[in-house]
């Protein structure tokens, strides 16, 4: 079977860093993917919350090969008007003054952490603190390491980088108790993901708000995977209606292919020629593909199908949780949904693959459903009603 041959050969080569499913995809269409033996799965996975349009989108795909003849990449050290372009209509579409393009969410906490630093000495204030959050996830690389909150990403690599402290997630007075003189920024995930889909309350980031007033620091939302319509507006903020200084986003930014950035008001963009860069940074493929995504978004309905799409995934959950004690809570926002369960998440979710439904865990017991934003009515009704049989044969 091909699907065993992969596996051996994956064990045998790979540097054994994921935990994969023993699943090898071939192909998708939609909200589904199909696996090397034929079999096809309804995809509440979407790569991590990454392929908004689902799979083999044709837009998207067009654009892709279609850029990938004309100019793939040419690097920063020229101009070119498909990065121009998106840069101008993203800004336009997020109220934000000014962007920087990288390749991933790792890479786009690392842009946020030396731009707030940066701020900091060009405003000739002495504070370089970052204020971050227990339960938090902002990446794998040093500095974006550094700020999550989470000692089994941290212990093995420490030490890490110096002026970081953690406040308790939700927790105002901790925050405030936190933020001195010593500080430039607070960063933040308005839902946190990885941690195990942990909406942060409006009181928490009003307090937020109100301690970079007072104090004159930065705040940074990291949205890398509740933005770009993952919970029905463009950007999570906008829920809150506190704009931060400094907007992380990765993930859903191309549908798949791979690039992250920042949005930067004015008052914070202090990066001056040569501070900083990137490579490939928002090469004319990756922004052709992100094009894609934000006309989707913004012109073509994607945003209002995903609002009430995810209206509708929230209501089915409750039902669901009604019928099962074993759901313990059912946490998130829109279609970035955490069911919480009282123990055996992860039987869970192979039983549910082996019902033909993709779904990833955040967390301890948290079942995670972040499907595409083109996902159906009807699609979600058999999703749920796969987790509902799952559940049932468990009890
Ligand atoms: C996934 C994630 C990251 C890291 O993104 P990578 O592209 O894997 O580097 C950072 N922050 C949040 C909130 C994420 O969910």
């Amino acid at each position: 079977m091909v699907t065993e041959t992969y596996i051996e050969k994956n064990r045998k080569y790979s540097l054994g860093t994921y935990a994969s499913f023993p699943l090898v995809l071939e192909s998708g269409k939609g909200c589904l993917v199909t696996d090397a033996e034929g079999k096809e799965y309804l995809d509440f996975v979407a790569g991590i919350a990454v392929n908004l349009l689902g799979h083999g989108h044709e837009k998207l795909t067009r654009a892709i090969s279609e850029q990938a003849g004309q100019l793939m990449h040419c690097s920063n050290l020229y101009l070119n008007r498909v990065t121009i372009d998106y840069m101008e209509k993203l800004l336009e579409a997020s109220g934000f003054d000014k962007a920087f393009f990288c390749n991933s969410g790792t890479e786009s906490i690392e842009a946020a952490l030396k731009l707030a630093r940066r701020w900091a000495g060009e405003r000739g204030k002495k504070g370089r603190d970052i204020i971050a959050l227990t339960d938090s996830f902002h990446g794998r690389t040093f500095g974006a390491l550094s700020a999550t909150g989470q000692d089994k990403y941290q212990a093995p690599f420490r030490p890490l980088l110096p002026g970081i402290r953690f406040a308790e997630a939700n927790n105002p007075e901790s925050l405030e108790s936190l933020v001195d003189d010593d500080c430039c920024a607070i960063i933040l995930e308005p839902v946190q993901g990885e941690g195990g889909v942990r909406p942060l309350s409006a009181d928490f980031i009003r307090k937020a708000d109100e301690l970079r007033k007072q104090h004159d620091i930065l705040l940074i939302f990291d949205e890398v995977q509740c933005g770009f319509g993952r919970t029905g507006k463009l950007f999570t903020w906008e829920h809150f209606g506190v704009k931060p200084d400094i907007l992380c986003m990765a993930k859903g930014i191309a549908g798949g292919f791979p690039m992250g950035g920042i949005l930067v008001l004015e008052r914070a963009a202090a990066f001056k020629a040569g501070d900083h860069a990137a490579t490939f940074g928002g090469n004319p493929l990756a922004c052709a593909a992100a094009s894609v995504i934000l006309s989707e978004l913004m012109d073509n309905g994607l945003l209002e199908n995903s609002a009430a799409a995810g209206r509708y995934l929230g209501e089915k959950l409750e039902e669901l949780k009604k019928k099962h004690s074993s759901i313990i809570e059912l946490r998130g926002m829109s279609l970035m949904r955490g069911i919480v369960l009282e123990s055996g998440s992860a039987e869970i979710i192979s039983s549910c693959m082996e019902h033909g439904l993709l779904l990833v865990r955040a967390g301890g017991e948290v079942v995670r459903m972040v499907p595409p934003l083109i996902v159906t009515g009807d699609e979600i009704d058999r999703a749920v009603s796969i987790l509902d049989t799952v559940l049932d044969r468990k009890r």
